[in-house]
C-alpha cells in the first residue's frame, strides 16, 4: 500500500538547514495498523505529512497503492489526497460553524456528490462512530472524544485507502483516548490501513506494529502483540 525508499527532508531557515528525515525506508501492507513513535521533534509529523501528500520530500521515492507520488501539480495532488487519504489531527480541525453532519459531509461535496447523497453517506458514517443522534450539533456542543469521532467519520466518509492520524489522542484524557483507539481498532479490523503518530507507549501498544523514529531515522520497526481494547 505504502512504499518509501531513502526519503530525505530538510527545512531551510535562512542560511541554516535542518535535516529532519535522513533516509527513511519502510513499507506498509494493506490492512496494517502502524504506530509511528518518537519523541517530540523526531520528524513524525514531517513523515506523516509527506505520506499524506501535504508536503513533499527532497529525495527518495514514495509509492502509494503502486502509484508514484512525485512532481504532481497541486490539482492532481489534491485529487489524490481526496481519493486516497483520510486525515485525523490532534486538534480535530472541525469547522466550528458547521454541525457534525455538515463536517462529515464536506469532503463529499468536493468529490462532487449531490446533496442528498452527501447527507445519506454523512449520516451513515456518523452512525458508524455512534453519533447519529448528534448530527445537528455544533463542535462547541461536543466533548473532545465526540469531536474526534466526528473527525474520524469525516476522514472515513470518502472511503480512503489509508487513514493517517497525527496524535489523535493527544488532546484527550486516557479514558477518552481508549475509546478513540477502540474505534481505530474497529475500523482497522474492517480492513482499513491506518498509521497513527503518537509519543505514548500505551497508544502505540494498541497498534499492530511500531516504527520508532529517532533523529530522522528509523531505529526500530517491529510487529507487536496488539493490546486489544474490549471494555468500551
Ligand atoms: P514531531 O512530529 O516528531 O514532533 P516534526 O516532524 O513536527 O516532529 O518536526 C521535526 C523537526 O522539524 C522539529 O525540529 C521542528 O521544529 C522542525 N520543523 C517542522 N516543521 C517545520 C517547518 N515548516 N519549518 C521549519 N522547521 C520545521
Ligand atoms: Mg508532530
Amino acid at each position: 500500500m505504502i512504499e518509501i525508499k531513502n526519503l530525505h527532508k530538510s527545512y531551510e531557515m535562512g542560511a541554516n538547514s535542518l535535516h529532519v528525515l535522513k533516509g527513511i525506508n519502510f513499507s506498509v501492507k494493506d490492512g496494517e495498523l502502524v504506530a509511528i513513535m518518537g519523541s517530540s521533534g523526531s520528524g513524525k509529523s514531517t513523515l506523516l505529512n509527506i505520506l499524506g501528500m501535504l508536503d513533499t520530500a527532497d529525495a527518495g521515492t514514495y509509492h502509494l497503492d503502486n502509484i508514484k507520488i512525485a512532481n504532481m501539480d497541486e490539482t492532481k495532488a489534491a485529487n489524490y489526497r481526496n481519493k486516497f487519504l483520510g486525515f485525523v489531527f490532534q486538534s480535530f480541525n472541525l469547522i466550528n460553524y458547521k454541525d457534525a453532519l455538515e463536517n462529515v459531509a464536506l469532503p463529499l461535496y468536493y468529490q462532487g456528490l449531490p446533496r442528498k447523497d452527501r447527507q445519506k453517506v454523512g449520516l451513515e458514517y456518523l452512525d458508524k462512530v455512534g453519533l447519529k443522534e448528534w448530527s445537528d450539533h455544533l463542535p462547541s456542543e461536543l466533548s473532545g472524544g465526540q469531536k474526534q469521532r466526528v473527525a474520524i467519520a469525516r476522514a472515513m466518509a470518502s472511503n480512503p485507502k489509508v487513514l493517517l492520524a497525527d496524535e489523535p489522542t493527544g488532546a484527550l484524557d486516557s479514558t477518552t483516548s481508549r475509546e478513540v483507539m477502540a474505534l481505530i481498532q474497529r475500523i482497522n479490523n474492517e480492513g482499513k490501513t491506518i498509521l497513527v503518530v503518537t509519543h505514548e507507549n500505551d497508544i502505540a501498544n494498541m497498534c499492530k506494529r511500531i516504527v520508532h523514529l529517532k533523529d530522522g531515522i528509523i531505529v526500530e520497526d517491529k510487529k507487536i502483540k496488539q493490546n486489544i481494547i474490549k471494555d468500551v
